[in-house]
């Protein structure tokens, strides 16, 4: 029978994407809740806005009396997108990530509680366990918790709560830890994003510090597709580690995207690098490989042709 999601942040770039890979692939219906916050674009919506399965209900997941209007009705799953993303805000104003990671996850808690979703996906991200060197083997599971930078620490903040709510009353409750996500609709602020554009534009592209940062990208269509398994398939109280097995430095995804562009070097600005970044994230997916059958399908080289592509048609006036 058809289910009926609760995907909140579906105005943001994963969500999105989320929502656009479900309506494709299931007959699900789905209710997109999202605040519309800076990072949350209609146009991100436009795709599919008028599809029969699908309705928007602007409201705030850090007012509980808000979200009401959502919960009219028992939804099969929530699965909770919404949050504030972009650890460089997180350091110059912490505030908003306390009230939209921590409240927001709390009060959609709350309404698992109260019996009006069956079941409720977290979606983290791998940088709760914090920074790896270069020869520490990759983030399990079992990796300890250790943020380094208030997004992050929001972030697992509202892990615990999820964690203490599936022990305290046993709720279907999963949580799942992507590592860094890339594709259509990401916001220009981001990593990649802001690369593409900047050398569209032949405008300087800042590589931070000595540009050796290391992360584990995975392109975002990967990820939804990681999501819609657990959300058939994964079991209640469990963590899931997602990665795109795609270990690469900033400075070889900038020395990438301007090779596939075909724009000189000479666009990088090494400039200094910031606080809270970790050094390196790698992600162990060999958990929801093994129980769920989920690999990463499509390789950066791959990823980042659709993404550079979608980009310039965006700038050319398409979407
Ligand atoms: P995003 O910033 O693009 O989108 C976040 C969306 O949430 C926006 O539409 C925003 O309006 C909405 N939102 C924010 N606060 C809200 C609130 N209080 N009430 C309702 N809606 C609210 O973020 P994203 O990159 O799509 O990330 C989505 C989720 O995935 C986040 O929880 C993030 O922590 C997690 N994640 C992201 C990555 C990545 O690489 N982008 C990797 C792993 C995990």
């Amino acid at each position: 029978m058809s289910q009926h999601l609760l995907v909140t942040g579906g105005a943001g770039f994963i969500g999105a994407n989320f929502i656009s890979y479900i309506l494709r692939y299931t007959d699900y219906h789905v209710t997109n809740v999202d605040v519309l916050s800076y990072a949350g674009d209609i146009g991100n919506i436009s795709d599919f806005q008028h599809s029969s399965n699908y309705r928007f209900i602007k409201s705030d997941i850090t007012k509980s009396y808000e979200l009401l209007a959502a919960f009219d009705k028992k939804y099969d799953a929530i699965i909770n997108f919404a949050a504030e993303s972009h650890v460089d805000r997180s350091i110059h104003n912490a505030v908003p990530f306390i009230y939209s990671n921590i409240n927001g996850t709390f009060n959609l808690l709350q309404m698992v509680l109260k019996g009006k979703a069956k079941k409720m996906i977290q979606i983290s991200t791998d940088e709760v366990y914090g920074s790896l060197s270069s020869n520490d083997l990759p983030f399990t599971e079992e990796t300890p918790l250790a943020p380094n930078n208030p997004y992050s620490a929001s972030k697992a903040s509202a892990d615990l709560l999820v964690r203490s709510y599936y022990q305290t009353h046993q709720l279907p409750l999963i949580i799942t830890r992507c590592s860094n996500n890339y594709g259509p609709l990401q916001h220009t602020e981001k990593f990649i994003p802001k690369i593409i554009t900047n050398a569209l534009n032949n405008k300087e592209i800042p590589l931070y510090g000595d540009g050796l940062n290391i992360r584990d990208w995975i392109y975002v269509e990967d990820h939804c597709r990681a999501i819609h398994l657990v959300l058939e398939k994964g079991v209640a109280g469990q963590i899931y580690n997602i990665g795109g097995a795609e270990e690469k430095t900033n400075r070889d995804v900038i020395y990438e995207i301007l090779k596939q562009l075909g724009r000189d070097k000479s666009l990088i600005k090494y400039v200094e690098d910031r606080k809270g970044h970790d050094r390196r994230y790698a992600i162990d997916s060999s958990k929801i490989t093994k129980e769920l059958g989920w690999k990463p399908r499509i390789p950066f080289n791959k990823g980042i042709q659709h993404t550079i592509e979608w980009f310039k048609q965006r700038q050319n006036g398409a979407r």
